[in-house]
């Protein structure tokens, strides 16, 4: 087994055999013509023929893909008529007495190279289409009227690059999924293979001469992993890939739009886990009734330096108002044990799941805390916020961080920046400490969210990263259901929400034990919301 590595530009995995499709077979003739009239009348016929292919393939592409998608094909006709475009092509044929082949291709490069060098990404991928519309007029001059695939029975392509229109001829040729060398995401190949659900991964280096005809292959255009000769144990993961990508198309043709509701009427909310903005794409897709846990860290882990005020608020500003009136919980920054963040330069420490992490580096770090509320009280006037503290363990730690949020609200209106005034205020109840004392917690805050993760870590003394104590890891050991309902019995006792947002609360199996705890929402990664509505829809 050969693993190579591209990028993953339309989502989905394809298993098959490999076909290659080599453009450039054929060489480019070159020739003097004794009458450059005659062979500007030549290129002519075949911009015409060209024009009428884009027109054919424009209406396949409205059937087959969509309106919008289908325009590329309209913009190929426009750019065939393009007086520049045109008139180059023919300045060379009559100045230098050439065949229209050899003038389409110079121009072709000459045209490519002006995209290909533009600092704009979106620009730079318009060379492709330059070299579309070329090959297009180079096939009508060979009598060729469309562009010729054929493949034994469905494969995987492989080649160079792809045009818009070899896509779109791929798409009624049974092709699985296609690998290229080249090729940017915002071509339009890439953009009509994500709107034909064909799997694709490009930027492959070196594809071609990695590569045999009738090899089997597996892409995934998820990861932008290509096997090549898979063997079995990869074989067998990636079709079980593939079954679960199935059976949560099927959930989501079912369940999407339908309530959490359990057939006897108890409903509660299913939310959705996120690391930042690149997650709500799945939370939507995913129909989640809010964002139950913006782990807030990721925005710091991914940079260099501390995120600004301004870089913070633009990231909850975007969530915030991307779902719309649904609630968005941010968890103030929890750095520390397993999430060491560089910027933040904190000290090695011997322990460092029992040290520095959570909420004491807020309290310790008020300028680090300060900043991140200001751009979340800031982004709350855009919609539905809520602030949630991690790692608490103490009713003093809940007042310390209120006293520095009520210093951040101040100078908000000081400086009339507007923001919620009635902003919720909840935590995480994710130590033990924090679940025995969940009574006196509760009448701090406005709502609860348990973290089994580290509820469980922290109950049973285990060190969640420690691959060799798995066997121990037992989140379902009665300690943490006891805590859990504990925690339950405090928040209802005292009128405030409690959610479940670690692992545990994913676990279809155990909706029904959470259910008759009384929990109000569960918080889980996008891709497990279905299933738990799927189970949540079966029960009495
Ligand atoms: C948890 O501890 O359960 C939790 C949700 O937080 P994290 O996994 O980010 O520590
Ligand atoms: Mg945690």
């Amino acid at each position: 087994m050969l693993l190579l590595k591209g990028k993953g530009v339309s989502a989905g995995i394809a298993i098959g055999q490999l076909a290659i499709y080599n453009q450039s077979l054929n060489s480019i003739p070159h020739y003097i013509v004794a009458n450059p009239e005659e062979e500007i009348q030549r290129f002519q016929k075949a911009q015409q023929a060209a024009l009428e292919n884009f027109q054919q393939l424009y209406t396949t592409a409205i059937k087959e893909v969509s309106e919008e998608n289908a325009n590329i094909f309209e913009v190929h006709q426009m750019m065939l008529e393009d007086c520049d475009y045109v008139e180059a092509i023919e300045s060379i044929i009559r100045l230098q007495k050439v065949n229209a082949e050899f003038a389409i291709n110079i121009t072709a490069k000459k045209f490519a190279k002006i995209f290909t060098d533009m600092e704009d990404e979106y620009m730079k991928a318009r060379a492709s289409d330059i070299h579309d519309i070329s090959n297009s007029l180079l096939a009508c001059l060979d009598g060729k009227k469309t562009i010729q695939l054929s493949f034994n029975g469905p494969s995987v392509l492989a080649a160079t690059d792809l045009t818009p229109s070899e896509t779109m001829h791929l798409a009624k040729g049974k092709i699985l999924g296609f690998i290229t060398e080249h090729g940017s995401a915002n071509s339009h190949s890439a953009i009509l293979a994500r709107a034909l659900g064909i799997p694709a991964v490009i930027g492959v280096r070196k594809l071609l001469s990695k590569i045999s005809a009738n090899m089997t292959v597996v892409i995934d255009g998820f990861t932008g992993d290509i096997y090549l000769n898979p063997d079995e144990k990869t074989l067998a993961n990636m079709t079980q890939k593939i079954e679960t990508l199935k059976y949560h198309q099927t959930l989501l043709k079912e369940l999407k739009g339908q309530p959490n509701i359990t057939m006897s009427g108890k409903e509660i909310k299913l939310a959705a886990n996120i690391s930042g903005p690149q997650d709500l794409a799945a939370v939507l897709e995913n129909d989640a009734d809010g964002i139950g846990l913006f782990r807030s860290e990721f925005l710091y882990l991914e940079n260099k330096k501390i995120p600004t005020e301004d870089e913070q608020f633009t990231a909850y500003k975007t969530v915030i108002e991307t779902m719309a009136g649904k609630q968005v919980i941010i968890r103030t920054l929890d750095v520390g044990a397993d999430k060491n963040i560089p910027c933040l330069k904190l000290l090695p420490e011997d322990n460092p799941a029992m040290g520095f992490r959570g909420i004491r580096v807020c309290l310790m770090q008020p300028e680090i805390f300060k900043i991140q509320l200001h751009a979340i009280l800031r982004a709350s006037a855009f919609g539905n916020t809520a602030i949630m503290l991690p790692f608490i363990t103490s009713v003093d730690e809940i007042h310390a961080a209120k006293i520095i949020l009520e210093e951040v609200k101040t100078s908000l209106r000081q400086d009339n920046i507007p923001f919620d005034e009635n902003i919720k205020l909840g935590i995480m109840i994710e130590t033990p400490a924090a679940a025995l004392i969940s009574d006196d917690l509760a009448k701090e805050v406005d709502f609860f969210s348990i973290g089994t993760n580290d509820l469980t870590q922290y109950t049973l003394a285990i060190d969640r990263q420690n691959q060799n104590l798995s066997s121990f890891f037992n989140p379902h050991h009665k300690a943490i259901f006891k805590l859990i309902a504990q925690t339950i019995e405090s928040a209802h006792k005292n009128g405030i929400l409690v959610g479940i947002c670690g692992e545990l609360g994913g676990d279809p199996d155990l909706i029904k034990i959470f259910l008759d705890l009384g929990v109000d929402e569960l918080s889980v990664s996008p891709p497990a919301i279905l299933p738990l509505r799927k189970k949540l829809r079966s029960l009495e």
